[in-house]
C-alpha cells in the first residue's frame, strides 16, 4: 500500500468546525487525526453567543451598509468599529464587503445562507445523539429588541428577506415583549421574535462532548501547530508541525481565523480576515431570562446558559494581533444593565474571540481549487457554531464522492 492510502485524514484546527468535520469523516469509517496546539474549542468556539441560527439567512453586509462606515471609524465602542491602525490592512476586505451589499448579490448570498441554515439542526442531531447530549441544545426562539421605532423600521428589509426565505418572524408590541420576558425594562418600542431559533446552553461543553465522542470512537487529537505541508508532484503528502512531519491522505483546513496562511501555502489566496467579538459572562445574574435576546442597537446577544448569562457580540475590525479593548465588553454590560434592571455582576469574566470572516458572509467549504486531497472548512464568521455540523457533513460527502446534501457551489474557495 502507498503511504497516501495508509495515512489518516488530518483535520487542522479543533474548533467546533474542525470537530464536526472530524466526526462526520469518522462516521464514514475514515481514520482521522485532529491537530491543534490548543485544547479543543479554546479559540472562537469557546465564547460565542450559543445561537443555532436556523434563520440566519441575512448577510452581514445589507444594502445601505456604507452609510455606517463613518460611525464605525468614529466610535471605538460602537457595535461595529474599526481600529484606525488596521484600516490600510482591512481596506481591500471592506471593498469586497461593500460590494456584497448590492441588492442582487444580497439575494444570492441569502439563498446560499438559507441552504446552510436549513441544515443546522438536522446536521447536529446525529452528532449529539451519538455523544448522548441532546439536552445541550434548546429550541427557545430568539427575541430581537428595538429601543426606537427608527431601529425597528431599519430592520424591516432584513425581516422581509428572512420571510422570503421562509423564516418565521413575529413582530411584537411592548405589551407582547413584557409577556415573553417580564424582567426586561419597559424601554423597548418594538420587538421581533424568531420562534424557530435554537441555542446551546454551553458552547465550550458542546465542543468537549463532541471531542470526547470522537476520541472514544478511535479518533486521535494531537496537540501540535501546523506550520506547513510537504508537497510532492502528486500534491500534499504530509503536514509539518512543530513536533515533526505527519503523513496525511487528505487534509482539511479548519483553523478558523488562522486559516489564511495555511490555505495560501496550499495555493489558494482567500480574503479571510477577522471580525473580533467580545463576551461578558455573569455566573449569578440574579434575574431570569427565558429566551436568548438581541440588543439590535448594541449589536449583541444575551443568552441564558447553564453556567450563567452570556452577553456576546459586536464587531471590531482590528486583526489578529492587537490586544482586546476591555471598554468594548464594558459598554455591552452597561447597555445590558439598562435592559435588565437588577442584573448582578459578581464573578464577571470578559473574553474576546476572532470570528473567521470572508467579506461575503459565506464560508469557504469544499475541495481546494488546487489539490484534490485538500479541503477547506473555514470562514464561518457569525455563524460558525450554527454551520459547523452541516460543514462537516458536506466535507464528508465531498470526500466520499457522494452527492452532497446541499449544493456546495456558493461556498467554493475560488469565488473571489
Ligand atoms: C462574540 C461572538 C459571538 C458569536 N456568536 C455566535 C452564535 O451565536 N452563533 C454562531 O453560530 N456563531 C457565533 N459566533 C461565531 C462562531 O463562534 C465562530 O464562527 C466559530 O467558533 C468558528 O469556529 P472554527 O472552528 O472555525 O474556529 P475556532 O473555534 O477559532 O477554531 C480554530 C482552531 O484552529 C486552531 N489553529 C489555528 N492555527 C492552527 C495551526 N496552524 N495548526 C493547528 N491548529 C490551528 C486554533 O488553535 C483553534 O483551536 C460568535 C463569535 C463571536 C466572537
Amino acid at each position: 500500500m502507498s503511504e497516501a492510502r495508509e495515512a489518516p485524514v488530518i483535520v487542522v484546527g479543533a474548533g467546533i468546525v474542525g470537530i464536526c468535520c472530524a466526526l462526520y469523516l469518522q462516521r464514514d469509517g475514515r481514520r482521522v487525526t485532529l491537530m491543534d496546539p490548543r485544547e479543543p474549542g479554546e479559540a472562537c468556539s469557546f465564547g460565542n453567543a450559543g445561537l443555532l441560527a436556523t434563520g440566519g439567512v441575512a448577510p452581514e453586509a445589507m444594502p445601505g451598509i456604507l452609510r455606517s462606515v463613518p460611525g464605525m471609524l468614529m466610535n471605538p465602542l460602537g457595535p461595529l468599529a474599526i481600529r484606525w491602525s488596521y484600516l490600510p490592512r482591512i481596506a481591500p476586505w471592506l471593498v469586497r464587503y461593500a460590494l456584497s451589499s448590492r441588492p442582487r448579490r444580497v439575494e444570492e448570498i441569502s439563498l446560499a445562507l438559507a441552504a446552510l441554515a436549513g441544515q443546522v439542526l438536522p446536521a447536529y442531531e446525529p452528532l449529539l445523539r451519538s455523544a448522548g447530549t441532546s439536552d445541550i441544545v434548546r429550541r427557545s426562539g430568539w427575541l430581537h429588541l428595538y429601543e426606537s421605532e427608527a431601529a425597528f423600521q431599519a430592520s424591516l428589509p432584513a425581516h422581509a428577506l428572512r420571510r422570503r426565505r421562509g423564516i418565521r418572524v413575529e413582530e411584537l408590541r411592548p405589551e407582547e415583549i413584557r409577556q415573553l420576558e417580564p424582567d426586561l425594562a419597559p424601554i423597548f418600542a418594538r420587538g421581533a421574535f424568531f420562534p424557530d431559533y435554537a441555542h446551546t446552553v454551553n458552547p465550550k461543553r458542546l465542543v468537549d462532548v463532541l471531542a470526547a465522542d470522537f476520541a472514544r470512537n478511535g479518533g486521535t487529537i494531537l496537540r501540535d501547530s501546523v506550520r506547513g505541508f510537504r508537497i510532492d508532484a502528486q500534491g500534499p503528502r504530509a503536514v509539518v508541525g512543530d513536533a515533526g512531519e505527519r503523513p496525511a491522505s487528505q487534509i482539511v483546513i479548519a483553523a478558523g481565523a488562522w486559516s489564511r496562511p495555511l490555505a495560501a501555502e496550499l495555493g489558494s489566496r482567500l480574503p479571510l480576515d477577522t471580525e473580533r467579538g467580545y463576551h461578558v459572562m455573569l455566573p449569578n445574574p440574579g434575574i431570569a431570562v427565558r429566551h436568548p435576546l438581541a440588543s439590535t442597537e448594541g449589536g449583541f446577544a444575551i443568552t441564558p446558559m447553564e453556567h450563567g448569562l452570556r452577553i456576546a457580540g459586536t464587531v471590531e475590525l482590528g486583526g489578529l494581533r492587537a490586544p482586546p479593548n476591555p471598554k468594548r465588553a464594558a459598554a455591552m454590560l452597561t447597555r445590558t444593565q439598562r435592559m435588565l434592571p437588577g442584573l448582578r455582576t459578581e464573578g464577571r469574566s470578559d473574553w474576546m474571540g476572532f470570528r473567521p470572516s470572508l467579506p461575503d458572509s459565506l464560508p469557504a467549504v469544499g475541495r481546494s481549487p488546487r489539490f484534490r486531497n485538500v479541503y477547506f472548512a473555514f470562514g464561518h464568521a457569525h455563524r460558525g457554531l450554527s454551520f459547523a455540523a452541516i460543514t462537516g457533513r458536506l466535507i464528508a460527502d465531498l470526500m466520499a464522492g457522494r452527492t452532497p446534501v446541499i449544493d456546495p457551489t456558493p461556498y467554493r474557495a475560488d469565488r473571489f
